[in-house]
Order: C-alpha cells, then sequence, then structure tokens
C-alpha cells in the first residue's frame, strides 16, 4: 500500500498546483491516506498546501517524504533505497515503470544474477530478447562467450555477480538513452552497496561511463584500473563487440588477465590478515 501512495505522490507533485478536493485523483488520494495510520500527518498536511518557496512545513525526521528549500515539489525516499537484501531488493522493482516504454515492452526485469555476497560484479549494458525472456543477464551468445572469458581467469559465473546498466531490454536493442540511464543507474548503485565487492569489471562503453560518469571513449578507458567509489574497477569490451569485432580479443584477455592478477593480490592480503 505504500508504494501506491508514493507513485500517487510523485503523480501528484507534477500538476499540484492544480489540485483541489473535488478532482477525481484528489478523492483517490484522499482515501488512500485516510487508510495508513503510519503515514505521518504532516505528510497530509504538505499535500493538501503545498510548500511555498523557502517555507518548511514537513518535518523531516518524522515522514519519508523530504521538503527541498527552493523547491515547491516534496521529494519522496522510494522504499527500495532503504532495502537490505538483494532478493528483497529484486522483489521490489518488479513492477518498476520509470522508463515508460522499457517497462512496456519487457518481458522480465533483468535484476542480475550470482553470488550476492561476491568478491567480484561484472556490470554490462542493457539485456538483450534472450535476457529479456528468461529474466536473466547474459544468457545469449555474448553472455556465453562471457562465460568462456571468466573461466579463462578461473573464476565461474557462481563466483561473481553478473548485472547491467539498466534493468530492462531498450527495444530492438538499440543504446540506452541517457534518461533511461539515469533511471535505473540508482538501483545499481544500490546493488553495489549491498553487495561491496572488492573489484568491478565494466563491460562496454554505456557501462564504464556510467560507472565513472566520464564521457571518455572505451579505448581510453581501458587497460588500467580507476575507483568506483574506492572499489577498483576495470574497463574492457562487451562481449557482443568482440563477437563483431575478433580483433579485439587480445586487448580483452590482456585486462581480464591484469583483473584476475589484481583480485589474487587482493585474496592475497587478506589471506596474510586472516
Ligand atoms: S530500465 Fe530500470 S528504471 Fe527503467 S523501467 Fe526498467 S527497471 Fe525501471
Amino acid at each position: 500500500m505504500n508504494s501506491e501512495i508514493l507513485m500517487k505522490l510523485v503523480r501528484y507533485s507534477k500538476f499540484n498546483q492544480e489540485y483541489s478536493t473535488g478532482n477525481t485523483f484528489g478523492k483517490e488520494l484522499d482515501e488512500l491516506l485516510s487508510d495508513i495510520a503510519e503515514i505521518d500527518f504532516s505528510i497530509q498536511s504538505a499535500i493538501h498546501h503545498p510548500v511555498k518557496k523557502n517555507e518548511k512545513t514537513v518535518d523531516k525526521n518524522k515522514t519519508s517524504i523530504e521538503v527541498e528549500e527552493d523547491s515547491e515539489i516534496p521529494m519522496i525516499t522510494e522504499e527500495w533505497a532503504k532495502c537490505d537484501s538483494i532478493h528483497d531488493f529484486s522483489a521490489m522493482i518488479q513492477g518498476c515503470t520509470k522508463c515508460g516504454m522499457l517497462s512496456k515492452g519487457r518481458k522480465n526485469i533483468v535484476f542480475g544474477s550470482g553470488n550476492p555476497n561476491a568478491g567480484i560484479v561484472v556490470v554490462g549494458e542493457a539485456p538483450g530478447a534472450d535476457e529479456d525472456e528468461q529474466g536473466l543477464p547474459f544468457v545469449g551468445r555474448a553472455g556465453r562467450l562471457l562465460t568462456d572469458i571468466l573461466a579463462a581467469i578461473n573464476l565461474s559465473r557462481d563466483e561473481v555477480y553478473i548485472c547491467n546498466i539498466l534493468k530492462c531490454r531498450p527495444p530492438e536493442n538499440r543504446n540506452p538513452l541517457p534518461d533511461e540511464i539515469s533511471n535505473c543507474e540508482p538501483y545499481l548503485a544500490r546493488q553495489l552497496e549491498l553487495i561491496k565487492p572488492k573489484l568491478i569489471l565494466a563491460l562496454g562503453t554505456f557501462a564504464a561511463q556510467t560507472l565513472l560518469n566520464t564521457k571518455e571513449p572505451l579505448g581510453k578507458l581501458r587497460g588500467r584500473f580507476h575507483l568506483y567509489k574506492n572499489i577498483k574497477l576495470m574497463v574492457t569490451y562487451h562481449p557482443a563487440a568482440l563477437l563483431r569485432n575478433p580483433n579485439w580479443k587480445r586487448p580483452t584477455w590482456e585486462d581480464v588477465k591484469m583483473f584476475r592478477e589484481e583480485y589474487d593480490n587482493i585474496h592475497g592480503i587478506t589471506n596474510e590478515r586472516s
């Protein structure tokens, strides 16, 4: 019920200037709010009396709604952001409709797979047709190549966690749009916070540029380690790109060898300490 209310608040915030208790949406909202004991009254107050600039009327400590000092629109802290289990988190976003076109066209949200306590997270771009069908990342041709690449550095898919920047398939496998990336990236950020990997392997331009917040081309980013929130991150080619251009297999091999060496170094330090 809470998420239903939060969705309505989001919708409401878009036209709060026109709100009156006489319209249909207002009545719906009133009924929902009156049902919910745990919602602080100050939320209802904020809805019926939209906040004016530089006016604070909501106690941030008592509600999940925060009001920016210079904003007329309530900012909503979404429930999933507080979730502390990957499994529950996945369940919570199954109905996500932030990207209208993607949510209408998908068969499944592809949240991620593998070990939720892994030391390594592999991040790709977006699900393709096979992934959308099965609800799992990297299960098509490119996925099989990823399995081989991991095996070449003595890693199985079960030892790592695999996910994408986007959780829904773009139509015709087109590139993700900037709005879609910014809609979905917070989910990935929270996944990484929960998994706490030691190393991240970013596959392809979109994963690399999104995680590193840069426009640098992949060719300049690969071959060395970067930092994502203090986690070491290596960039290399996406397996789908390797299928199109086998000449990139050698530089990819060099990247993943370096990645494996770093993983071993980290484990060496860990083993000495334990
Ligand atoms: S791509 Fe991400 S943000 Fe967009 S609808 Fe799918 S799950 Fe939601």
